[in-house]
């Protein structure tokens, strides 16, 4: 039913029976926020401007016949439904926030203050070059710290996410086939893998063929080995992998990757768990995009604003694309075209425009000056400890799919704890939100049935860790006591219940379209 607003699911407080009601549907201080347009009115403005004046119009029958529509607020009030509309957010500035592969880690305020300087905050893309050396020795200064923790040759700092990053490096992949005069077809990926990785080698043109997981959640080498030849165009291989487990035959992989020909591309987002541990160009890596909003603590969620530097080996690094640092004797030489490349690189082209996100780039820089090398290994060693500490204190109550065995950076469980409950997965994850907790990853990575991935992140305090495990650990044996009810009604104290999230994806409504009568819309 359509509530009065034309919304398709009415506020807790009205709909819940039992519940208190209340005349105005806001409950406490936690205020029922209309959308703007329900709230504006056309004779409203929240600034003084001047009379329009009057002047005969050329748009003929362009000219608009019915209202523009657009909502009219005062200056309060269109404070207040963005402020309020914050507060509704979930947050890692706001609570603990476990998402599995996402590494939603705080973010320090040291890296706001620096981004925030003149110098970096005020600056335009479009100013010349020759006006922010400050700004370019950032970038290179950010683009040799990610070559030294990595390994490789060349990076390129312009893509603006992980899986623009993919993007990114599959072209340089593709860009060095080429140049070999090779059309090779297909490009490997584990089946254990994000989504963004088949979809990456869809969109370049490859046809993706499936690896199958070990049944201890790894890739075997020999079933790498069987799919290859020389179609295969590249494999693309995340380490530590979506069921947080370190791929320990990586090195034989790239090896029987490399004897065909073919290139390795590393799906970097989970470089949390290895900083100052393992360098990616020592395990054979041609290409890998570093997420910085998850390893290097910038902001993220929502869409962005990501980077997603990507750095290449030896072989790749003349098929990166402009523009691109080029470290000489007297400093960083920006290059910005293929002219200005020279003979020795063969950029694939440019996939963005401009140098890439420069407000991430300072809060990475000013992550990685704050922690050092040894602070950032630091920070990976507490990732991976805080990870299993998790897994030892839920192991006995939750299952995990691949045996009782120490994780990376993430902890994986199955649903077979919740068998014969009638309790799943989903109707768990809504649950944690009752309690105050952003739920973890639920379903992904796809390997595993009802999968629950939960990764804390070095900066969750030890207090903070004991109580998400006794909250996870009360649902399971309230979920184990036959409280199935409780379970499928939940959420039942966040903002809106269960929402059909299914149809909201597939068909999204995306205009505001005024409500019928409310009358009509009943019936
Ligand atoms: C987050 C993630 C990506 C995609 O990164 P975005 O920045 O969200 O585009 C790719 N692979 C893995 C394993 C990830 O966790």
């Amino acid at each position: 039913m359509l509530n009065e607003q034309g919304r398709p699911t009415a506020p807790v407080a009205a709909s819940n029976a039992g519940d208190v009601q209340t005349f105005t549907a806001n409950r406490g201080l936690q205020i029922e926020e209309p959308l703007l347009f329900e709230v504006g009115r056309l004779d409203v403005t929240g600034v003084d401007l001047p009379e329009a004046p009057k002047t005969a119009s050329r748009l003929g029958n362009h000219a608009r016949k019915t209202p523009i529509d657009l909502p009219g607020l005062s200056e309060p009030e269109a404070m207040r439904h963005y402020v309020r509309l914050s507060q509704k957010n979930y947050a890692i500035d706001t609570g603990i926030y476990p998402l599995g592969s996402c590494t939603m880690k705080h973010n320090p305020r040291l890296n706001e203050k620096m981004a925030r300087l003149p110098g970096f905050g005020d600056i335009h893309p479009l100013q010349p070059l020759s006006t922010v050396p400050g700004a370019l020795e950032l970038i290179a200064e950010l683009g040799r710290w990610l070559l030294a923790e990595t390994g490789m040759q060349s990076v390129a700092m312009s893509p603006k996410a992980g899986a623009h990053g993919e993007a990114c490096g599959m072209m340089a992949i593709k860009a060095a086939l080429e140049a070999r005069g090779e059309r090779r077809t297909t490009v490997l990926v584990p089946e254990s893998a994000h989504g963004t990785n088949p979809a990456t080698a869809a969109l370049i043109g490859y046809k993706v063929v499936d690896i199958p997981a070990r049944p201890d959640g790894t890739v075997d080498p020999e079933e790498v080995r069987a799919r290859l030849n020389e179609d295969v165009a590249a494999i693309m291989l995340t380490n530590p992998n979506t069921c947080g487990l370190f791929e320990r035959d990586v090195v034989a992989i790239a090896e029987a990757v490399h004897s065909v020909g073919a290139y390795f591309y590393a799906d970097g987002a989970n470089f949390n768990a290895i900083v100052g541990k393992v360098r990616p160009g020592d395990l054979g890596v041609d290409a890998m995009h570093i997420n910085l909003h998850k390893t290097f603590s910038t902001p993220h969620g929502g869409g962005g604003p990501g980077a997603g530097p990507v750095v290449f080996s030896e072989k790749l690094a003349p098929y990166a694309p402009v523009p691109f640092v080029r470290l000489t004797d007297a400093g960083a030489e920006f290059i910005e075209t293929r002219r200005q490349a020279g003979d020795s690189a063969h950029p694939f082209g440019r996939i963005t425009a401009f140098h890439g996100q420069m407000g991430m780039f300072v809060r990475a820089m000013s992550y990685m000056l704050s922690h050092g090398s040894d602070g950032m290994r630091q920070a990976s060693e507490d990732a991976v400890l805080n990870a299993n500490y998790i897994r030892a204190g839920l192991r006995d109550l939750m299952s995990q799919p691949f045996g009782d065995k120490p994780c990376m950076h993430e902890a994986l469980f199955d649903d077979s704890f919740l068998e014969g409950t009638g309790v799943t997965t989903l109707d768990f994850a809504k649950a944690m939100i009752d309690e105050g907790f952003h739920p973890m990853t639920m379903y992904f990575p796809l390997v595993v049935h009802g999968a629950m991935l939960i990764e804390p992140t070095e900066s969750e305090s030890k207090a903070s860790l004991d109580l998400f495990i006794a909250t996870l650990r009360d649902l399971v044996q309230r979920a184990k006591r036959g409280e199935v009810e409780r379970f499928h009604q939940a959420p039942l104290l966040a903002p809106r219940r269960r929402l059909d999230e299914t149809r909201a994806a597939r068909q999204p409504k995306l205009r505001w379209e005024k409500p019928e009568p409310w009358s009509e819309a009943a019936e």
